[in-house]
């Protein structure tokens, strides 16, 4: 099958490599869409293939490192002891697999499973014609007829992960919440701050495409840092109190500096971005700005429960994400597509490729 491997810190090459063969509970889908996402181009630019080969054991292959944890197919093979898949079920599964079975399970935290090892097992390959689901019964769902490849996709990791950091930062009912970035997450995470009842959104972003895209999902507000001062602005806005919850959305630091600055005492700052280029983050520890506000963290909520739940919300609640999708390309054009997305050019958000 064709696959598109990492061959070195950010290069891809497209290769023939086996189908992968189910094990124990492990199920392999077909893919029929797949997509690149912010967590990809960390692990392709920033992670030598050498440091990720002993984390995530079976993804380092001698041709390369299996790409790719979103995507939606249908079900080629199951191993052992899966029972509630059959081939031919489309399905997706969460972006990170859960085990079922360890204490971070047990207690319904799906997303931050160790059961294989404390960095959790995200999906790999997904950008292949075929790729490889573990823990298959407890990470993967059926998807409805009524929801399309790009909806599922979505599904599996932005939409979880984006509504996470809103559900974690107990924004509700007319709060004020600015989300700093709006890229796909921070985009699916101003969409749940106006589904979730919020009152003032405010979308920041350095992109216009972007912040576009934020006023259709519900933002009433959007800030350009190349125009004017966001801190500023969104003290302003609030009447010099600030935001009862703000959502860090890129994993910087400035744009964590800028969700502290502009929560209001006793407000919530919710993180969800990954730092992966900054793995001490600062913050100011003096009153007020520390000990009067909340911190919360998050990573893509997982668990086939958790899937359900998403596919439902938009099986019957019209949410428009189709709009994320700003690209097509197909399998073939792997590398073409991971340059677009590094590039954020063209009004890139996500790219939906196919075999
Ligand atoms: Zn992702
Ligand atoms: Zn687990």
């Amino acid at each position: 099958m064709l696959a598109c491997l990492k061959t070195g810190i950010g290069k891809t090459e497209m290769k023939d490599i086996p189908i992968p063969e189910p094990g124990p509970g492990q199920m392999v889908v077909k893919m029929s869409m797949s997509t690149i996402c912010g967590s990809d181009m960390h692990f392709l630019d920033e992670m030598p293939n050498e440091v990720l080969a002993p984390i995530f054991p079976g993804v380092v292959l001698d041709q390369g490192m299996l790409q790719g944890h979103e995507a939606v197919g249908t079900v080629h093979a199951v191993g052992s002891a899966v029972t509630n898949f059959q081939t031919g079920d489309r399905v997706m599964s969460a972006c990170i697999t859960s085990c079922g079975k360890c204490n971070e399970c047990m207690y319904g935290n799906y997303g931050v499973c160790t059961g294989d090892g404390p960095y959790g097992r995200p999906l790999f390959g997904c950008q292949g014609e075929y790729y490889l689901v573990p823990n298959a019964e407890i990470s993967a769902v059926k998807v409805p007829e009524e929801v399309s490849d790009e909806e599922a996709i979505l599904a599996s990791d932005i939409l979880s992960t984006g509504l996470g950091a809103v559900e974690r930062g107990e924004a509700g009912y007319g709060d004020a919440v600015a989300i700093f970035a709006q890229g796909p997450v921070g985009l699916c995470a101003t969409l749940g701050a106006r589904i979730r009842g919020c009152g003032l959104v405010i979308a920041v972003d350095t992109i216009p495409e972007r912040l576009e895209i934020a006023k259709k999902f519900g933002a009433n507000v959007v800030i350009n840092p190349n125009d004017e001062d966001p801190v500023m602005k969104i003290m302003g806005l609030t009447n010099g109190n600030g935001v009862d919850v703000a959502i860090e959305a890129v994993g910087t630091q400035p744009t964590f500096q800028g969700a502290t600055q502009v929560v209001r005492r006793g407000g919530t700052v919710s993180s969800v971005g990954i730092y992966n280029t900054t793995p001490m983050l600062q913050m100011p520890t003096l009153i007020p700005s520390f000990t009067h506000r909340r911190i919360v963290t998050t990573i893509c909520p997982s668990g086939r429960e958790r899937m359900r739940r998403m596919l439902d919300m938009i099986r019957y609640g019209s949410l428009g994400l189709d709009r994320l999708f700003t690209h097509r390309m197909s399998l073939s054009e792997c590398s073409k597509a991971y340059d677009l997305f590094r590039s954020k050019e063209d009004g890139v958000l996500k790219i939906a490729i196919t075999p």
